[in-house]
């Protein structure tokens, strides 16, 4: 059932009671929202916004910056049903299995469960992103050439791999005549949460707090409640809710909202002058469609033992070419010298006929940090529901500067090595400072962490709230360590294991 609370309004004050209160319809709410509808578990889902973009529920999520540059808070999510996925660009890539191992040149890294706890739910997250079939198998990613003609680069201490592409999905759509026919499910829109309301023992929820722009307000009480605003708002929903405990819920540690990552986007101009040993780079060019294998879009990443060896953080590499040449070698002098000093594009019998350049996307992991942040705001600024809003300070590491350069240069070693080119490395050795069009991707991860106990996350294993016995947290707010690859379909694949165990507990309950 869809519900809509501004027209169908309930009475002030009015309690609903379910199995499950799911707190936020964005693609990890609604996943699970479906999964236990459809096994037959009793569940109301409060979505705050309604089914299309309003700016009086976008303005909820204005907050301010605090750290890095970084995009307007209300302008880098969606608020109504079918959350961020209503915007999002649809790629898609496992993590890899060593992104969840402790590694020890990272500070924080190591999650409390393994891929064999999340791989068996990868294959359906990417039918529910309607990602073509699902090919990267975890430990063995497609090799770019597999299925076209021609091979990629074959380069020392580097994969070429797909990630692939959903068209995109917009899940609130998608779904939302399957919601209205789920008899289980009663999905409420314009339905804001102001409150999450602890037992008084504090060692449970007892309810959350709902109100309707210029309508009532009501309660849902539940004997499971998943929190599932996405990256910014499950911190912030925490730390507003103070009557009990002081603090915040779940922060008796003072770690929620911190380790706050993003994936740094950071081109940094490197340029590739290709030499005649490259074998055809049309893999890498553009995105990839085939009728039965969904769009896809390559990638050079470094091999899980390059990065053992060099202790960096994990990245990608996307190719970009070069259109103007002529122009580049005005705006960068040095460029000329590199390309005089390529013997292969001196030999007239390998020198490609036009030149050719490239340049490359590097998007990044970002290590987990303590000072980076999501937390209230300190002058005591609300929303128009009454909430504190929330600051963001977005802090980068020298493990990421060090991981930035050495993906260059050890891309130019590889390149050089085997005799495809040559590569001008852009000179950021300054290690003050970030290029400055540094920029993230949209991805909010890491402010409910996933840890082994309440000293090193917010969540355990299963995404429960330490501390309280029906809670649980889903989304990228969970993520330990954030791998190189888009959050969404790890989100799916979480959120249909947290299902799972959700559906046990419910047949415990009945
Ligand atoms: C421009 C853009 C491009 C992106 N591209 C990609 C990409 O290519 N690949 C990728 O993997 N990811 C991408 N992302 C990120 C992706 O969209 C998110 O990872 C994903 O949507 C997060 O899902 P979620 O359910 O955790 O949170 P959200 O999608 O943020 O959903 C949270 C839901 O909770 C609701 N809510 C919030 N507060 C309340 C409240 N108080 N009461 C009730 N309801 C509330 C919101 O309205 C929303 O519907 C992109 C994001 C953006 C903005």
């Amino acid at each position: 059932m869809l519900i809509d609370m501004a027209s169908d309004s309930p009475r002030e004050g009015q309690i609903f009671r379910t199995q499950v209160c799911v707190i936020g319809g964005g693609a990890a709410g609604l996943t699970i929202t479906r999964e236990l509808a459809k096994a037959g578990v009793s569940v109301i889902t409060l979505e705050g916004g309604g089914l299309k973009e309003s700016k009086r529920s976008q303005e909820i999520y204005r907050g301010e910056n605090l750290g890095r540059k970084y995009f307007r808070l209300h302008r880098s999510r969606r608020r109504y049903l079918g959350g961020s996925t209503n915007c999002w660009a649809g790629l898609c890539a496992p993590l890899r299995p060593s992104d969840f191992e402790r590694r020890p040149w990272i500070p924080h890294s190591g999650w409390p469960i393994g891929i064999d706890e999340v791989g068996p739910y990868y294959e359906r997250a990417g039918e529910l992103l309607k990602i073509g079939p699902f090919h990267s198998q975890l430990d063995q990613p497609l090799p770019v050439g597999q299925w076209m003609k021609g091979s990629g680069l074959k380069l020392e201490g580097f994969e070429s791999v797909f990630f692939q592409m959903s068209p995109p999905v917009r899940l609130g759509k998608l779904w939302r005549e399957e919601l209205k026919a789920l008899k289980e499910a009663r999905v409420m829109i314009n339905a804001n949460v102001t409150h999450l309301q602890l037992e008084s023992s504090a060692e449970a929820m007892a309810s959350v707090t709902c109100k309707v722009f210029d309508g009532p307000q009501f309660k849902v009480e539940a004997q499971q409640f998943v929190l599932a605003c996405g990256g910014i708002e499950n911190p912030r929903m925490l730390l507003n809710a103070r009557d009990v405990m002081t603090q915040g819920i779940g922060n008796q540690r003072d770690l929620v909202g911190r380790y706050f990552m993003e994936h740094p986007h950071i081109d940094r101009e490197s340029l590739w002058l290709p030499g005649g040993a490259t074998p055809s780079l049309n893999h890498y060019r553009r995105q990839k469609r085939s009728k039965k294998r969904g769009r896809m879009w390559p990638y050079i990443r470094p091999s899980v033992e390059s990065l053992q060896r060099e202790e960096l953080l994990d990245f990608s590499l996307v190719l970009f070419r070069r259109k103007n040449i002529e122009r580049e070698e005005k705006k960068h002098p040095l460029l000329r010298v590199v390309w005089e000093s390529s013997e292969h594009l001196h030999d007239p019998t390998k020198a490609p006929k036009t030149p050719r350049a490239y340049t490359f996307g590097n998007p990044m992991e970002q290590a987990p940090n303590p000072d980076s942040r999501v937390a209230l705001n300190e002058s005591g600024e609300r929303d128009e529901l009454g909430l504190l809003t929330s600051t963001l300070t977005w802090r980068l590491s020298s493990l990421e500067k060090r991981t930035l350069r050495r993906a260059h240069e050890m891309l130019a070693e590889s390149l050089a090595g085997q005799d495809y080119g040559r590569m001008r490395v852009t000179p950021t050795h300054n290690l003050d400072t970030f290029p400055r069009q540094t920029k993230g991707g949209y991805h909010h991860m890491g402010t409910t962490r996933m840890g082994i106990d309440e000293r090193t996350g917010v969540v355990d294993g299963e995404g429960k709230v330490f501390g309280v016995n029906n809670l649980f947290i889903a989304g990228s707010s969970v993520f330990a360590t954030s791998g190189s690859a888009n959050p969404t379909l790890t989100i799916i694949a979480l959120a249909l294991r947290l299902a799972e165990h959700l559906k046990s507990l419910s047949r415990g309950q009945k």
